[in-house]
């Protein structure tokens, strides 16, 4: 029997509510389909334990990881805790480290839920496919004359050969696995961007060559955004650098109904180093300690965990249950118009899971 090892780290505020639901999840699925075990290593880094310790985690956080397949996480974040504190003290080495250069974001209307667009569950459903590691984010600048009247901030994207290829390779790959409409709408800004676009587009352009059966498409990132909202139904994959991916993904998770809802994957495809899958939204001090996150989002992101783990079968019957309650309605928690508290959303998941299989 496969056996899988998943670090888990709950994190801050709901991040703790909803990994809660997804952990109990993954154990109904285990038991239900009967075909694996898992091993959680449960680490408590979060904000609080920056508070308590002067580190998001422990000078040998990265090594304790190294040797599992997957990290389960919540959310992270605080009052009073900058944000560049918890990106820069967890979220980023992770990334970094164990070469998540895949950003994955199914953006996709579950069905019961209302979108803020005038459009079904059948028109919203495509992934994005954002870089991870380099491109905008990738920290290179200065700022010069500091201090006199030419004071000038630089920020320079950083877009490698290996690193642009093997991503818009990755998202030819998925829009070809899918076997939807086959397509891929790469993200650009060419006209403007003369030297990272510019290549970026040559780069998709090659890659192509090795696709003939996907229809290949670049798109300025404005327009872009527009087609996003004006026709989401023709949009299958779609493959971004990280900053407009960054911005892409937001839109896409406002076109879900709710960011509770919203899951997202950061993976090494190859599988060298432990990818990380980890619910959009934040830590919500505003609702912490309620009761009332929802735990949708988390539990999804759990469905992408088993299939990346190769547990298909448990993925589909945590989406395909996960599903049934939103469509049904009758557990629905503030964000979704609804009074249920995020352990019903959890149980009846659950127990839908058993009326399934
Ligand atoms: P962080 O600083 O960790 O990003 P945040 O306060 O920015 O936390 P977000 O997750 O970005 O939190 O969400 C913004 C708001 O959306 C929250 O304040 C909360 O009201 C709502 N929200 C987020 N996630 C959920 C959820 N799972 N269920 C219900 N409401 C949510
Ligand atoms: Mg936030």
């Amino acid at each position: 029997m496969n056996k899988h090892r998943i670090a888990v780290i709950p994190g801050d505020g709901i991040g703790v509510d909803v990994i809660n639901e997804g952990i109990k999840v993954i154990d109904t699925a285990k038991e239900l389909t009967g075909g694996f075990d898992v091993e959680y290593t449960h680490l408590p880094w979060s904000c609080e334990y920056y508070l308590k310790t002067g580190r998001m985690m422990p000078e040998d956080g990265l090594d304790i990881l190294k040797d599992h397949e997957a990290i389960y996480l919540g959310a992270v974040g605080f009052p009073g805790v900058p944000d560049h504190i918890s990106l820069w003290g967890l979220l980023l080495p992770i990334r970094k480290e164990f070469d998540e250069y895949i950003n994955l974001r199914p953006i996709k209307l579950l069905k019961g839920i209302q979108s803020p667009l005038r459009k079904g569950p059948e028109d919203i459903d495509f992934v994005v496919v954002r870089e991870n590691v380099e491109g905008e984010y990738s920290g290179a600048g200065g700022i010069v004359h500091q201090g006199t009247p030419s004071e000038t901030a630089i920020q320079t994207s950083i877009f490698t050969r290996v690193g642009t290829e093997r991503v818009i390779r990755y998202a030819f790959e998925l829009a070809r696995k899918r076997g939807g409409k086959k397509s891929l709408i790469s993200a650009t800004k060419s006209n403007a961007l003369n030297y990272s676009m510019v290549f970026w587009d040559r780069v998709f352009n090659e890659v192509a060559k090795d696709y003939p059966d996907v229809t290949a498409r670049l798109m300025h990132v404005d327009a872009l955004a527009g087609y996003f909202i004006l026709k989401p139904e023709q949009i299958d994959v779609v493959v971004a650098s990280n900053l407009f991916g960054d911005i892409l993904t937001d839109l896409g998770s406002a076109m879900q109904g709710s960011i509770g809802i919203a899951p997202s994957a950061n993976i090494n495809p190859e599988k060298k180093y432990p990818s990380m899958f980890e619910p959009v939204h934040g830590s919500a001090p505003d609702i912490a300690g309620k009761g009332i996150a929802n735990p949708i989002g988390a539990i999804w992101t759990a469905s992408m965990m088993l299939d990346f783990l190769g547990e298909s079968d448990a993925a589909r019957l945590v989406f395909k249950a996960m599903e049934a309650v939103t469509e049904e309605g009758t557990y629905l928690t503030a964000d979704l118009g609804g009074k249920a508290t995020t352990q019903q959303v959890g149980e009846a998941v659950r127990n839908k899971m058993r009326q399934l299989v």
